[in-house]
């Protein structure tokens, strides 16, 4: 039975105390690229990211001047915003007259393209779709491929990854992958899926080899509550889900959630904020039962963490401007996996320190791993110049992501690292 047919029984029988969960509209919202250009735009960028009000950042702006960051305007504050543009002399570009109209058209394509039933990256698959395709895959390749969980949600989903080992070996390297860390960033697990699938299915030898090479684990959807509540209520929802200190705000960013100098920076120590770390380190059960899973997994070298948007590629840390060990070897390899990217559609990428892009940002899974896993590599991508993007840059995201992983782990092999 849908949702609407449901609420509406309920609302028949319970007239006063019925309740259903309604879908969050953006009807004239304004979306804006605004660059902080001094020390008072950063403080402007900080009193949104606390007292929202309204206002939104589609991702945490970068506390550095000269960062832009995606604004979103709702109409009951156009008058305090063009004001405020005024008076502080803020640089802006409009990118959207209404946000609605480009969730709209996300959601119509995805509901033409998904009746296909075939599972391909030509849209946008929920949960459950992407859960029952790596069943089958596990189903269909019993020796190669295993499903895994990493343990339950707050709302207690279970949070699902898949493992590639051909001939279940033992000893070889791993790869982990971890998406969708920030719910509202659907292209981090399409990307991840994508990668899973060509390594699988595809014919050429070179990625034949890797695949034989590594240990490979896919975690396509860790925040999985609010990448529900992204499909079911609020399209730019971030956090996780569970209830703060604060009964009316919900939810902690989870990449500022790990025990990495948790709370001192890039993040904000109020409940209702989108960039709220948290009521104490690990206090969402999905970063802290995946701390707990990666210490068991075996022969850690390589992790890679998808975020959007912004196309880069990043290397640790988020919580020092210090360089981490063998900066010099993920930066070599880096340039290549950057220039992988731009042959297909002349998309460039660029390659820094996470702390170089964004400021210090503390609590990021990328950093507690590099310091508790120690992968020879670490890396977080930016993928894509937006949060919403049209089904059709899927696959292309893909296709230039699969080539700048390819590279990544091949040239690991020429080096000798592995
Ligand atoms: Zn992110």
């Amino acid at each position: 039975m849908g949702r609407l047919t449901s609420c509406l029984l309920v609302l028949s029988v319970l007239v006063t105390a019925a309740f259903c969960v309604e879908k969050a509209r953006f009807d004239f919202y304004r979306v804006y690229e605004v660059t902080a250009s001094d020390e008072i735009h950063l403080k402007i960028f900080q009193q949104i990211l606390d007292y929202p009000d309204g206002y939104k950042f589609m991702t945490t702006p970068k506390m550095l001047i000269g960062s832009t960051a995606q604004l979103i305007v709702p109409p009951h504050k156009f008058g305090e915003w063009s004001e405020w543009v005024e008076n502080f002399k803020i640089e802006v570009k409009l990118l959207s007259n209404n946000l609605q109209e480009m969730i709209d058209k996300e959601d119509a394509a995805t509901q033409r393209q998904r009746r296909t039933g075939v599972y391909d990256w030509s849209t946008y698959r929920s949960y459950n779709e992407t859960y029952a395709w790596m069943e089958s895959l596990a189903a269909s390749r019993p020796n190669d491929i295993s499903t895994f969980v990493v343990g339950k949600s707050y709302e207690g989903r279970d949070i699902k990854g898949l493992r590639v080992n051909i001939g279940n070996a033992t000893g070889k390297p791993s790869i982990f992958f971890e998406s969708n860390i920030h719910a509202n960033e659907w292209i981090g697990s399409h990307t991840t899926t994508y990668i899973m699938n060509q390594l699988l299915t595809s014919n050429d030898d070179d990625v034949k080899a890797l695949l034989e090479s590594f240990d490979w684990w896919f975690l396509p959807i860790l925040n999985i509550d609010g990448y529900e509540y992204t499909w079911n209520v609020d399209r730019t929802w971030r956090k996780t889900r569970r209830p703060t200190q604060n009964p009316l705000c919900h939810g902690a960013d989870p990449n500022r959630n790990w025990d990495v100098s948790w709370g001192a920076f890039g993040g904000s120590n109020l409940p209702c904020s989108s960039g709220y770390y948290g009521d104490f380190v690990f206090s969402e059960v999905e970063t802290k039962q995946l701390a707990e899973f990666l210490a068991t997994v075996p022969n850690s070298f390589g992790y890679i963490s998808f975020h959007s948007y912004g196309r880069l590629l990043m290397t640790p840390y988020a919580y020092t401007q210090a360089p981490v060990e063998d900066l010099q070897i993920m930066n070599g390899i880096g340039e290549k996996a950057t220039a992988a990217i731009s042959p297909f559609r002349g998309v460039s990428y660029r390659l820094g320190k996470i702390s170089d892009f964004f400021g210090l940002v503390a609590g990021s899974s990328v950093d507690y791993v590099a310091i508790n896993q120690k992968p020879k590599l670490v890396y977080c991508y930016e993928l894509s110049n937006n949060h919403i993007l049209p089904n059709e840059e899927i696959l292309a995201t893909g296709q230039e992501l699969f080539a700048s992983i390819k590279t990544i782990f091949t040239e690991a092999i020429n080096l000798g690292l592995v």
